[in-house]
């Protein structure tokens, strides 16, 4: 006797399981509505929400509409204005195109949407409620709150999930609800400056963003009310173009604030963050991240952005182009190659950290690689050359003990005396602890780590790597590796986790940076040449003489990195001389 097992759901339960995928939270559904006014020309859009989205979503924009008959179709699953046949998404200009989003969210919860093209002499509206299509119907007045605009829609999803339980047990609080939806269109609002975009939250404002231009806008976005500078850089390699924005200077404990956008579409893409983190590294702690703003075009043909149903993430023909573009475009700016962007000097305050070339298109010697230059557009200017201008003669004085004053012709320049010298002291430290003549230090008992027994082979095709760095390794049993000598800087704090990090890390290491000691590199390593070069530098409020001053400035411009302390304090602050001249109103 058989038994039968299988049978087809019915529509709105498989509806709603779709509808699952698309729209997570209440985030989700404003991502998606948002996206569409975007696509749809937008350039205001309103975004209010009750009980954080889980009563009332409301979504307001000036774009160009729809008319009756697209009304009565972009419920519908599968329906899109966007794309016709597959082939399209290879030179697709919209943030939309799998005609799911609607569909979803109406199945989700009772979707109204009003909408008026700027053809028509009225609105139309169509509804849904608890699944139930209402057909088109025209509005009895000509509907004109579009924003001050005739035209544009509104979209208003209520009783979000009220049909999915299970979604609605996942909720968080409204404030965090709330949170999130800000989140996504901070990251929405990086790729569309000229649009305006507000947020409210029952009648309260929580964002507020004008129209405005690229620099500013993410210089609102990035900086949250502070005044640090903002350093831009852009490069194109190949096919590849990279433009960032970056806060000099700031050190964050998490990641919310590096921004992508890969051919204008807001994205979370772990290839590309992993770039910037990797070309971070040498200037920023383990466990702190930058704030950025990346901005990377490509040709769509060699971008899949189907492999996500929210489109959150994107998929690379040449991944590795697209890493390479993207760490180069970081190092420029983090490393010594900086020169002047049109909108780098955007901060009214004193301008913190990193200087800038005066002479723009000047031959100065760079020390890029033959194929770094290939791809540049301008000359590029080494750090250690633009430290020169902190030049003897330019040294006017010491002011509190603790900064050195130089006259830079068109900028007042500050050194301070104690990270200037922390700084050349860990580069020494550093270079000291990872040359070649590397004090080993044996163990009184072997330490063990272990790893994944698949690994075995990768570990032995690579366990050597260690014994350049000081480490005394061999691979013990199916799943270990015993440790009986290490690098005298480790120390011995904490070993057993600091050397499953390091197995850790050799697993993950590219062959190509097998040779360089940021393997051997631990936070605890750092702060202990940090810790030994603070304690040996001088400090603020010494008393320096001038040659002790001159012999600092010219060791710290010999440094690979030196705009920072090792802990990311700056060394150097400019202020423009046209910031002076407003403190004494020459100038308003
Ligand atoms: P997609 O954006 O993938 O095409 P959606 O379900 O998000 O799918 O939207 C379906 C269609 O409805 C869109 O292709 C577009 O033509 C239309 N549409 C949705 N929202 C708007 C809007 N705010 N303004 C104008 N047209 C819209
Ligand atoms: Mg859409």
């Amino acid at each position: 006797m058989h038994t039968n097992k299988i049978h087809i759901l019915d529509s709105t339960t498989a509806e709603r399981i779709a509808a699952g995928e698309v729209i997570e939270r209440p985030s989700g559904a404003v991502k998606e509505l948002v996206e569409n006014a975007l696509d749809a020309k937008a350039t205001e859009v309103w975004v209010q929400l009750e009980e954080g989205g889980r009563t009332l979503i409301e979504i307001l924009d000036n774009g160009y509409g729809m008319g009756p008959e697209d009304l009565s179709l972009c419920l519908k699953r599968h329906a899109t204005s966007k794309i016709v046949s597959l082939d399209d998404l290879e030179r697709l200009h919209t943030l939309g195109f799998r005609g799911e989003a609607l569909a979803s969210l109406s199945a989700a919860s009772d979707v109204s949407i009003v909408s008026r093209t700027n053809t028509s002499s009225s609105a139309y509206q169509i509804e849904t409620t608890s699944g139930n299509l209402a057909p088109v119907t025209a509005l009895p007045f000509a509907f004109g709150h579009f924003l001050g605009s005739d035209h544009g829609t509104r979209v208003r999803a209520s009783a979000l999930f009220a049909q999915v339980p299970a979604r609605l047990k996942f909720l968080k609080s409204p404030a965090s609800e709330v949170a999130q939806v800000r989140e996504w269109l901070e990251r929405l609002s990086l790729t569309r400056p000229d649009c305006g975009f507000r947020l409210s939250s029952h009648d309260r404002k929580v964002l507020d963003l004008p129209k405005s231009n690229e620099s500013k806008r993410v210089s609102t976005i990035l900086q949250a009310g502070s005044d640090f500078r903002i350093l831009t850089e852009s490069q194109s390699r190949g096919e590849i173009g990279v433009r960032i924005h970056w806060v000099e200077g700031l050190a964050l404990p998490h990641s919310r604030k590096v921004f992508t956008s890969i051919n204008g579409r807001a994205v979370r893409d772990r290839l590309v963050q992993q770039a910037v983190f990797q070309a971070f590294k040498q200037s920023l702690l383990p466990g702190h991240y930058p704030a950025i703003a990346l901005f990377i075009e490509i040709d769509p043909a060699l971008l899949d952005v189907n492999v996500h149903p929210t489109k959150a993430e994107v998929r690379f023909a040449r991944p590795a182009d697209v890493f390479d573009a993207v760490r180069g475009a970081v190092n420029s700016l983090v490393d010594r190659k900086v020169w002047r962007a049109p909108e780098a000097a955007i901060s009214p305050m004193p301008i913190l950290g990193q200087a800038l070339a005066p002479q723009l298109g000047s031959t100065r010697v760079t020390q890029t690689t033959e194929r770094e230059r290939a791809s540049l557009w301008v000359t590029p200017v080494d750090g250690a050359q633009l430290g020169n201008e902190f030049t003897p003669s330019c040294h006017i004085g010491n002011l509190f003990n603790t900064y050195l004053v130089f006259d830079l012709g068109d900028e007042l320049g500050l050194i301070d005396q104690h990270a200037a010298h922390e700084r050349v002291r860990y580069e020494e430290l550093r270079k000291g602890a990872s040359s070649h003549k590397i004090a080993s230090q044996a163990l009184l008992l072997p330490e063990v780590a272990s790893f994944d027994p698949e690994k075995r082979s990768d570990i032995e095709a690579r366990l050597h790597w260690l014994a350049n760095l000081g480490f005394e390794a061999e691979v013990f049993g199916e799943s270990s590796v015993v440790f009986r000598a290490l690098p005298a800087a480790w120390g011995d704090t904490n070993l057993r986790t600091r050397l499953k990090n390091l197995v850790e890390r050799l697993l993950e290491c590219p062959e190509a940076d097998a040779s360089t000691e940021a393997l051997a590199w631990d936070e605890i390593v750092f702060e202990k040449l940090a810790m030994e070069a603070c304690k040996s530098s001088i400090r603020a409020g010494d008393r320096i003489v001038r040659e002790e001053a001159h012999a600092l400035i010219n060791r710290l411009f010999a440094c690979e990195h030196p705009w920072n302390c090792p802990h990311g304090r700056p060394t150097t602050v400019r202020i423009p001389k046209g910031r002076v001249e407003e403190w004494f109103q020459r100038r308003l």
